[in-house]
């Protein structure tokens, strides 16, 4: 007897990257934040009391709302708190997609889209990519001729790295007849000076997801939070959530990071010295990069290196390093590798330099 819904049956789960219990392993293959969270969150863990567990929690993360609004200048009604920035990918979709409707996508681009596509029973569009990794000229008008009513955006693109600047998804806002979901996971890594967030004053149709689980080194608290019109983060905020999806910890946890900005900018320089630092040095070993703006790089393994990419990736686990390989086709041979402290970087440059030589 089959119980579950059709398109659940038919459908194949995400697979996370390999979270393994041994401490000692290296890992570059989840795009954590390589740097502790700051102390003063710590600080506000220790501080927190047992009738903040007792209680529910505020159902609407009101001190964490409040936080983010002074730190990003705009009103709490343009914020909704989520659990995890994938939370709030399952809620635009669940607002607004009907069933069956198509939902859009540049490929490749984070492989939980399709996942939560198909859980809702919807089709995905995906509209490539360029070679450079750009976005396509007519890629709205893609999306509107297909009758996309919710595009999903990774910018800086996964796996890529590659940022599309902010004039074009400005355009690309103008452009849709749907909602664009602008998912900024690692916007936070980016060079100075990228900023989207007061387009949402201008569009109607522009969300933007941000999450503590890479910038804020939070991965384990499941905090993201979603910027857009008051019209469109009024439905998600009292309607499809979950009046009680983020915690009281994380709550408190996720104000207390965004308040030590400081704190945040240090791990995110140091990650931008050592992505430079690692492109470079991959390159130099004969590894095709694309420019990166996020935590991570996509190297492509040299033609006539010893071992391809699926190799690669076997000879660095071998040694206790974990990166990720992807083996759909365009990515076959390439590995993405986190931008991990200057140590395990190292460590991770001497093991691939071994299995090449
Ligand atoms: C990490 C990530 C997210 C959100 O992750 P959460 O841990 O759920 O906040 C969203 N999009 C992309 C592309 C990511 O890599």
């Amino acid at each position: 007897m089959q119980y579950e819904r059709d398109a659940i049956q038919a459908m194949t789960g995400y697979t996370p990257g390999e979270q393994p219990a041994d401490s000692g392993i290296i890992k570059l293959n989840t795009n954590e934040n390589p740097y502790p969270p700051a102390e003063s969150v710590m600080v506000a863990l220790g501080a927190l009391q047992p009738e903040a567990l007792r209680r529910y929690p505020s159902p609407s993360a009101a001190t964490f709302l409040s936080e983010a609004a002074r730190l990003h200048k705009l009103s709490t009604d343009q914020l909704v708190a989520t659990n995890g920035g994938d939370e709030l990918l399952r809620l635009a979709i669940t607002t607004f997609v009907e069933p069956a409707q198509p939902i859009g996508i540049a490929e490749p681009s984070y492989s939980l889209y399709p996942v939560l596509a198909a859980i809702h029973g919807s089709p995905v569009h995906a509209e490539p990519l360029g070679a450079d990794w750009s976005m396509p000229d007519d890629f709205g008008a893609r999306m509107n001729a297909a009758g996309v009513p919710l595009t999903l955006f990774v910018n800086p693109n996964a796996p890529s790295g590659h940022l599309t600047s902010a004039e074009r998804i400005d355009a690309l806002a103008s452009e849709l007849d749907g909602v664009l979901l602008v998912d900024e996971a690692y916007v936070d890594f980016a060079d100075p000076g990228h900023d989207v967030l007061s387009l949402v004053n201008r569009h109607d149709n522009l969300l933007i997801l941000r999450t503590l689980s890479k910038g804020y080194s939070l991965a384990g608290l499941r905090l993201g939070y979603g910027i857009g019109a008051p019209g469109l983060i009024a439905p998600i905020a009292t309607k499809t959530r979950d009046s009680y999806s983020v915690d009281a910890v994380a709550d408190t946890l996720g104000a207390a990071a965004l308040a030590d900005q400081a704190a945040a900018k240090r791990t995110w320089q140091a990650v931008r010295a050592e992505r430079q630092r690692v492109c470079a040095a991959l390159r130099t070993r004969g590894f095709t990069i694309p420019d990166t703006e996020a935590n991570f790089c996509l190297a492509q393994v040299p033609v006539d290196a010893r071992k391809d990419a699926a190799g690669l990736y076997e000879g660095l686990k071998d040694r206790g390093i974990l990166v990720r390989h992807f083996s759909t086709p365009r990515l076959e041979n390439c590995l993405r590798i986190s931008i991990g402290t200057e140590a395990q970087n190292n460590l991770m440059l001497g093991a691939l330099g071994d299995l090449l030589r």
